[in-house]
């Protein structure tokens, strides 16, 4: 290994990006054809010496010395010279070769140096790009059997051999055109982050539509390796597929992989290496024939592009006159400022409409069909089907699964048996980490001195923290079956059977696959909806993922069920989540009549097949969400616990309506009692007196001002002031509450969990003195409640982000009125009948 190497490594720059009077050694020559050969010609070549004359930042063009004479670019042209710097070339070249430096020994020169390549994915969606980057970087970033996990560009590093990779995985996309975000976001990088190299994700069993998005890469003329990724499952299929072929023929290097395996990525990356290094036999630009009539178009629109001189050098004239055949928006956008623009357009305008009367077709569709024309003929020459075992058993499953009748009660067991498993598997750790932190609250209490500090770290952090840190197990245990549910490929049926409900309520069977991620968290489901097409299924979408109950809800509910419902666990939880769902349901058919009154379009959705789940993805998933909650721990939450712990404990001093201390000495000097009885009603009197205190505080005077909003639901202020603290997040609803009914029990009893402390807790003063706070239905109440209400500040922020100000805003008002109104029919229609 040569990463031993202890200089920091050098990264190659663009000429343009040497200050005036510094040297660079030229180390690429990027760009296209005609410009390149130009460029070269002045002597801008591999290990030439370059010194910046006068590099003003906003001055064009730049003067340069090259081979003892100057040079004017353009800083476009300048833009496209990447350089290192000469004392990154002396040190190793230098000292061994007297003046000279040849393109093998810059090479070397690059590589000892570190040098960094970029590399970006680019495939289908679901071809596995997710799991190659996982697997080649080491990261854990989410993966799905079903489209659009990935909504962002994701960026990892990695050393391999000599060089430091830097891969980006990017959405899925079918091709590169700009119908939808997330093509727009791949041409875009493409284009402007000009990776050095970009790998092609295949799918090895879906070979014809995978191979469309090649061949847009094709005209554009880039770096590209491909993947031939799920090369198991071509096998297994026994599939005959001379891939060398298919390379030789198209230009491209073809590595087979299978990345959930780790297998062929060592190859892949080292064949990146070869292809970065100009090593590669294969690599050569091929152009798809598009038919003897197409090609005569592109020539013309060529023929016109060349004329003008101060043309954009990032993009082939090929593939510019394709993109106009193509009326691809975004590329006129691009040539509108050009000087020969409306002769461009021209030429462009009359070429379609030649083609449109000779071929009878769109030109987008005539380009189009060529293209598969172009993947069926190199198919047929180097592919051959074997059986169809595996496209057969997904059918067979696929009959029952997403049959018309039998497909919901399937569903519906599915989903009940992950919240079931939830409880019964979750109930033994929960009972292990309860015991754990109250023997650890105890010892931490019975070794530290009585004072603020010790109440701080014994009812604000042991007991707020730890009151949501045992949910933990619920957590991983529900977030396992949902990513096995993703793994297998079962969550895109669940899409399927959903999708006549989700046209119901005018939305897609694509906006039920962030609905169903928000029932892990709401944050990242209001940003997938970035995959549906149309502005309106958007905001529909985001406007109801707050009723997809999200794993911070969970503790509240495992809290409340387990402490009020002993019997029916795991179908009350499954119940809430139910609630979730028709309140989704109904007010998205609300809203799609009142606001988003407009009609829908057509889609298709995918089936991908079934796929046996790797323990390593599904590990990952849980990680993933598991440090999550930990990190929200460690940092939200711990400052939540110790605010609330804060206001409730301070003011210290408080007026009493009778002198208790008085009354406690009178209890310990009666003789007329029993020590028993002392011990009682002394510790009553204390607890009296504390929650008089607590009443006082800061918090108790918050909680009082809204009591008259939240009396008719039932709730006292201290879950009135649970339930504030909860829009920061709703798990701190659960430690809020471990912080405020802490304090008013023995303070050296904490051997009681919550759960029991709930329970017991009676109201000490006002019309209900002496009745129990929490019965079965304000539980319930509080549940509905807690399920709806303003979602969390990290949800509105992500509106906000994805939408705007106004819908955050509506988004926090309305879940809140409905959430009042809700948890109010439940106490009211309820303590009728309790
Ligand atoms: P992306 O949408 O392209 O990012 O795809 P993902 O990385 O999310 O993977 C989609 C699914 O394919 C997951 O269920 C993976 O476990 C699975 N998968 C990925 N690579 C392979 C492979 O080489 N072979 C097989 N059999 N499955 C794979
Ligand atoms: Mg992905």
């Amino acid at each position: 290994m040569f990463s031993q190497n202890t200089e920091t490594p050098v990264r190659s720059k663009r000429l343009t990006d040497l200050p005036s009077g510094t040297q660079g050694i030229i180390l690429h020559v990027l760009g296209q054809g005609a410009f390149r050969k130009r460029i070269s010609e002045m002597g801008f070549v591999k290990g030439q010496r370059v010194r910046v004359i006068k590099n003003a930042p906003m001055k064009d063009p730049v003067e340069y010395e090259i081979m003892g004479y100057k040079v004017s670019l353009r800083r476009s042209e300048s833009e496209m010279i990447e350089v290192v710097s000469p004392s990154a070339a002396h040190n190793l070249v230098f000292g061994k070769f007297e003046g000279m430096i040849d393109e093998h020994r810059l090479k070397i020169t690059g590589i000892q140096k570190g040098k960094t390549i970029s590399v970006a994915l680019v495939g289908n969606p679901n071809c596995g790009k997710t799991t190659l980057f996982n697997y080649a970087s080491g990261s854990t970033e989410r993966v799905g059997n079903y489209a659009g996990v990935t909504i962002d560009a994701k960026e990892a590093r990695f050393k391999q051999g000599l060089y430091t990779f830097m891969i980006s995985d990017l959405p899925g996309t079918y091709s590169i055109t700009e119908y939808s975000p997330e093509e727009l976001f791949v041409r875009n990088h493409i284009i402007e982050k000009r990776p050095d190299i970009v790998v092609n994700v295949v799918d090895a069993s879906n070979l014809e539509r995978n191979l469309y998005l090649t061949t847009q890469l094709i005209d554009m003329n880039i770096k590209v390796v491909i993947a031939l990724n799920m090369y198991d499952e071509l096998e297994q299929k026994s599939d005959k597929f001379d891939y060398r072929h298919l390379g030789e023929m198209i230009g491209i290097p073809i590595v087979p992989t299978v990345a959930s395996k780790g297998k062929g990525l060592k190859e892949l990356f080292n064949r990146i290496i070869e292809v970065y290094e100009e090593r590669d036999p294969i690599v050569r630009h091929v152009h798809i024939n598009y038919g003897a009539e197409i090609e005569q178009s592109i020539h013309a629109i060529q023929q016109e592009l060349r004329k003008d001189e101060q043309r954009n050098r990032h993009y082939s004239t090929r593939y510019i006159s394709i993109k106009l055949l193509e009326e691809d928006k975004l590329t006129q956008r691009l040539l509108l400022y050009q000087p020969n623009y409306n002769l461009i357009k021209q030429t462009a305008d009359r070429e379609k409409k030649r083609l449109e009367q000779m071929m009878g077709d769109l030109s987008e569709t005539l380009i189009a069909d060529a293209k598969y024309g172009f993947i069926a003929g190199a198919l047929r020459q180097t592919y051959r089907p074997g059986n169809q075992v595996r496209r057969d058993q997904s059918r067979e499953i696929d009959k029952v699964l997403t049959h018309k009748i039998w497909g919901f009660p399937v569903f519906i067991f599915f989903i009940w048996l992950t919240f079931q498993s939830t409880f019964t598997l979750g109930s033994y750790p929960m009972d292990w980490m309860e015991a754990g932190i109250s023997w650890l609250g105890n010892l931490v209490g019975t070794l530290m001195t009585s004072g603020p500090l010790k109440d701080l770290i014994v009812d604000g952090v042991i007991g707020g923290v730890g009151g949501v840190i045992v949910f933990l197990p619920n957590i991983l245990i529900l977030f396992f079956f949902i990513s096995l549910m993703e793994d297998s490929g079962y969550m895109a049926r669940a899409a399927f059977i959903m999708d006549k409900l989700m046209h119901k309520m005018g939305l897609h069977g694509k906006s039920f696959i962030p609905l169903i991620m928000g029932f892990g968290c709401n944050v990242p489901a209001v940003m997938a909806t970035r995959t549906l097409d149309n502005r309106n299924d958007r905001l529909l979408t985001m406007l109801i993922i707050p009723f997809m109950s999200c794993s911070a809800r969970l503790p509240v509910y495992v809290l409340l069920i387990s402490a009020f419902f002993v019997q029916y666990q795991g179908a009350l939880l499954f119940l809430m989540y139910l609630i979730g769902i028709l309140l989704a349901v109904a007010l998205g058919m609300f809203f799609k009549k009142t606001l988003f009154a407009k009609k829908e379009v057509p889609f298709v959705m995918e089936l991908p097949p079934y796929r046996m789940p790797t323990l390593r993805n599904t590990t990952i998933h849980m990680w993933h969400k598991g440090s999550q909650y930990l990190k929200k721990m460690g940092t939200v939450i711990l400052f939540a616990s110790i605010l609330i712990w804060a206001m409730g404990y301070y003011p210290r001093k408080a007026e009493f309506t009778q002198d208790y201390d008085a009354l406690i000495t009178q209890v310990e000097a009666d003789q007329t009692l029993s020590e028993t009885q002392k011990t009682e009603q002394s510790e009553h009197l204390m607890l009296l007196q504390e929650e008089e205190r607590q009443e006082q505080s800061y918090i108790g005077k918050i909680g009082r001002f809204i009591e008259p909003v939240i009396t008719p639901l039932g709730f006292d202020w201290k879950i009135g002031m649970s339930i504030i603290t909860g829009m920061a997040a709703k798990e701190i609803v659960v430690s809020s509450m471990g912080v405020l009914y802490q304090a008013s029990m023995n303070a050296d009893e904490n051997s009681q969990s919550l759960k029991e402390k709930l329970q017991e807790q009676t109201y000490t003063a006002g019309p209900k003195v002496g009745q129990k706070v929490f019965s079965p239905l304000v539980a319930f109440g509080l549940m509905v409640f807690v399920l709806i209400y303003f979602p969390c500040v990290a949800v509105v922020a992500a509106i906000r982000k994805e939408a705007s100000w106004k819908w955050a805003a509506f988004t926090s008002v309305y879940t809140t009125a409905i959430a009042w109104i809700a948890a109010f029919a439940v106490y009211q229609i309820g303590s009728l009948f309790v």
